[in-house]
């Protein structure tokens, strides 16, 4: 059986070949992704005939809800297992109005950023257009009825270049009027920063803002933070990211998570501020959230307000993330680690709720 989120650029198709009305597939996304049906059963102005054959041919979920967890912030996340036994992490976060996502796209991943659970073990594989989908529909079913997603963040495990086919067409689904109808200016996509890749995604679809974890002014430090750096330097990186921002007009965000005597020197702040200057970028500035297991700390709040009030005073457009989530491990990657070793315990409370009410797991 297939899953139909992989398969709905053949839907139409589908559809024809039974005997029906095109109209029909944009029916079956507003049943999934508008009304959050989760059985074909359920979609009562399809013919039951239809409705049987579709369940026949077709899986809606191919997941299963291993953990669900919430924090007092309003975060919740869940652990996913994939058909073939991996696992991967997606969070669902409320600020105010917002409720964001933020999205897995490989199990596991390849870049090997050396303070980042995701990376531990390497990569396993690339997820699915509808591995991804189903992540974005299962958070979306734990909101209110009256309530919808409204960004998302492909900031979960895995370099989304590096699987960019089936990120993107899991994001076609989230910006379709017919299913998640979300705004591309409200979806950003994160990279560690691969330049060919960059340009291929400006190629491929620009509508997207685009996040680059930059973690370092030099090459020197970053190449010890981010190994990847190694073969692609912050130049070509930052004219990569340049010539995005021309072509797509979209935002620009720089990633920095700040590593406890490591990247959050006063020196460090001025490489930065001299690096960035003249752009039209955002800093985006992550106190580091730790992982069980790994040597890096979170720095001092006096280094964080230290490091900040030199970029600003240098003029730099800056935002500090709020570590939302951090009681349940939210910085992705950590949950997934923390339930394949047994031994591992938090350090703070985890709420788990039953998953049993979950959608067809
Ligand atoms: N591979 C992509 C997207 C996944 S990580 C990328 O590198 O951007 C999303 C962001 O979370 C990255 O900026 C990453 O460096 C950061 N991150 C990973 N682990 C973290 C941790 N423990 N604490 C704070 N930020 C972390």
């Amino acid at each position: 059986m297939k899953h139909l989120f992989d398969k709905i650029d053949e839907l139409p198709q589908w559809l024809e070949q039974n005997g029906q009305p095109k109209f029909r597939a944009a029916q079956i996304h507003r049943w999934v992704a508008v009304s959050r049906a989760n059985q074909f059963e359920e979609m009562t102005n399809l013919p039951k005939a239809l409705r049987e054959k579709l369940a026949d041919d077709f899986q809606l979920w191919t997941t299963e809800v291993v953990r669900h967890q919430t924090s007092p912030d309003g975060t919740e996340k869940l652990l996913l297992q994939l058909a073939d036994g991996g696992r991967i992490e997606c969070v669902l976060l409320r600020d105010g109005d917002r409720r964001s996502i933020c999205v897995s796209s490989q199990v596991g991943c390849a870049m090997g950023c050396v303070f980042c659970a995701s990376g531990l073990d390497g990569v396993l594989r690339n997820l699915t257009g509808g591995e991804i989908i189903e992540q974005m529909m299962r958070l979306q079913r734990l909101l209110p009825e009256e309530e919808r997603l409204s960004h998302i963040v492909m900031m979960g495990m895995g370099e989304p270049l590096a699987n960019l086919k089936n990120v993107l067409q899991a994001l076609d689904e989230a910006t379709s009027p017919d299913s998640l109808g979300i705004s591309p200016r409200r979806i950003t996509i994160s990279t560690v920063g691969i330049p060919e890749a960059i340009r291929k995604l400006a190629e491929m679809d620009s509508r997207y803002n685009l996040a680059i974890s930059l973690h370092a002014p030099t090459d020197q430090l970053r190449t010890q933070i981010v190994p990847t750096n190694k073969n692609v330097g912050i130049d070509r990186l930052l004219s990569a990211a340049d010539e995005y921002f021309e072509t797509s007009g979209r935002k620009l965000t720089f990633e920095y998570v700040m590593l406890a005597g490591i990247n959050d020197q006063p020196q460090h702040a001025r490489q930065l501020a001299r690096l960035l200057a003249n752009k039209t970028a955002i800093l985006n500035v992550i106190p580091y959230n730790k992982v069980d297991g790994l040597e890096y700390e979170t720095p001092s709040k006096a280094a964080i307000t230290r490091f900040k009030s030199i970029l600003e005073k240098e003029g730099i457009v800056i935002m500090f993330r709020q570590k939302k989530g951090d009681e349940i491990n939210a910085a992705c990657g950590q949950l997934r680690r923390s339930t394949a070793q047994t031994t591992h315990q938090s350090s703070t409370p985890l709420v788990d709720i039953n998953t049993s009410t979950n959608p067809q797991s």
